[in-house]
């Protein structure tokens, strides 16, 4: 599943290629793929002649400002790539596979294909005047970025007072923090050395230090090396990244730990698997 990493690596890709090129039409060929407007031709009439000023994303979604050609606004196109989504850029001569779910056709003779094997992937329009949390009510509900400023080792520690979750349960809550999810929530756990079933309330300041600034460093690590090769993620030209070459413990189960050799184990957390050293994380 894509995270954040991946996300942003794919936002940072659409930012390159796709702005200014007006929208000229398209196919919605799987119309769940479209979460609104209810309306397909209102999608379609929303869309076609703006152009994309600017991709950003927040949390695990990907939101385009949409302006038109006398710069009037058009709203905003919101991405949630959810488990298989992928945004590819392409030639639209490229044969259209059977995973395809929405194609954006663009001036210049170039495409954005939405492809979507598990077909959990949305696509939103915002029309013009509403703030995208009133349509895309997901946003509403997310925490802060990991890199913002408002995330803090004290932040983590206001939020986790009193709370007997596992602290793993915690980190994939979209509430606490936005854009983490399963892979690295194991590996920033990994890297402050927590095991994945600790008490959220338990951790103390010097441990939330550690955690927090585990969380940061692994997804700078995996955003500068273009996401992870773990899952179905591609980036826009349908590359993989390469993160998954060092992962320190996510899949690796029965590998040996890459710090002190004892074989990773996994057990079943919240219906996810958690990876996790029995030695290096107390
Ligand atoms: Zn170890």
């Amino acid at each position: 599943m894509p995270e954040l990493p991946e996300v942003e690596t794919v936002c940072r890709g659409l930012n390159r290629v796709t702005l200014n090129r007006p929208i000229q039409g398209g196919e919605l060929l799987l119309p769940r793929s479209l979460a609104t407007p209810d309306s397909v031709a209102d999608f379609w009439q929303g869309i076609r002649g703006a152009s994309f000023a600017a991709w950003q994303r927040r949390g695990k979604y990907l939101l385009a400002e949409l302006v038109r050609e006398d710069g009037e606004g058009a709203g905003y196109l919101g991405v949630h790539l959810r488990m298989t989504g992928q945004l590819l850029w392409l030639d639209p001569a490229t044969p259209v596979n059977a995973h395809c779910r929405v194609r954006l056709l663009l001036q210049g003779d170039r495409e954005l294909r939405f492809l979507d094997q598990r077909t959990f992937g949305r696509l939103w329009w915002v029309p013009p005047g509403q703030p995208p949390p009133a349509v895309i009510t997901g946003l509403q509900r997310l925490g802060p970025e990991p890199f913002a400023g408002e995330f803090s080792p004290v932040y983590l520690g206001e939020r986790l007072r009193g709370s007997q979750r596992p602290i793993k349960n915690a980190l994939l809550d979209q509430r606490l923090v936005a854009g983490l999810g399963n892979i690295y929530a194991d590996e920033a756990l990994f890297l402050s050395g927590i095991r994945p079933t600790t008490a959220s309330q338990s951790l103390g300041p010097s441990r939330l230090t550690r955690l927090h600034g585990a969380i940061q460093q692994v997804l700078t690590t995996s955003i500068e090396s273009g996401g992870t090769s773990f899952s179905d993620y591609r980036d826009i030209y349908g590359i993989n990244g390469n993160y998954g070459g060092v992962a320190w413990v996510y899949d690796r189960e029965t590998l040996p730990c890459r710090v002190c050799q004892t074989p990773i184990r996994r057990l079943k957390l919240a219906g996810r698997s958690a990876h996790y050293c029995p030695h290096c994380q107390r």
